[in-house]
């Protein structure tokens, strides 16, 4: 079958930055298995996959808009150092977790200045255009119950 919404995709990929260099790979991984049409991967590799089948191979690049979104300075945000409780030790690339209304977020400390920390709420690949190497390893329909829970039954990372 063809890859289309609803469709249980698996697929081997390498992730590629606009720089040329390697950020993810599943090599040496079980392939990745999706829900085509759920907004599980990125709009434009989701768009380049569709009507594909089994064996097909796609290499696409994608710019932010459909990728990770472009970068928002406004998600740079300072905090205090007394605001991190329970942490001993501050640096540069640290990573932290928030929930908003919006759902949970990730925060990356990107400078600190004495006793202000500034936190980007930005995705790390924001703003980048991205090559996806992709090679379809397998199409198939979903089953009811993994239509009802919104992600696949077979692959290795299956929580609940
Ligand atoms: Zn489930």
């Amino acid at each position: 079958m063809r890859v289309a919404k609803d469709a249980v995709v698996s697929i081997d990929y390498t992730l590629i930055d606009d720089a040329g260099s390697v950020i993810d790979s599943s090599q040496g991984r079980a392939p990745l298995a999706y829900v085509h049409g759920r907004g599980q991967l990125v709009p434009g590799l989701e768009a380049a996959l569709a009507g594909r089948v089994s064996g097909d191979q796609v290499t696409v690049t994608v710019p932010p808009a459909e990728g990770y979104g472009e970068r928002d300075s406004g998600l740079v945000v300072a905090a205090t150092r007394a605001q991190f409780t329970g942490v001993d030790h501050l640096e540069v690339g640290m990573q932290f977790q928030a929930s908003e209304d919006g759902g949970p977020k990730l925060l990356t400390i990107v400078a600190i200045e004495g006793d202000t920390v500034r936190l980007d709420a930005n995705h790390p690949l924001a703003g980048m255009a991205l090559t996806f190497d992709v090679r379809i390893v397998g199409v198939r329909a979903a089953t009811p119950e993994e239509l009802a829970h919104g992600h696949v039954h077979d692959g290795d990372d299956h929580h609940h």
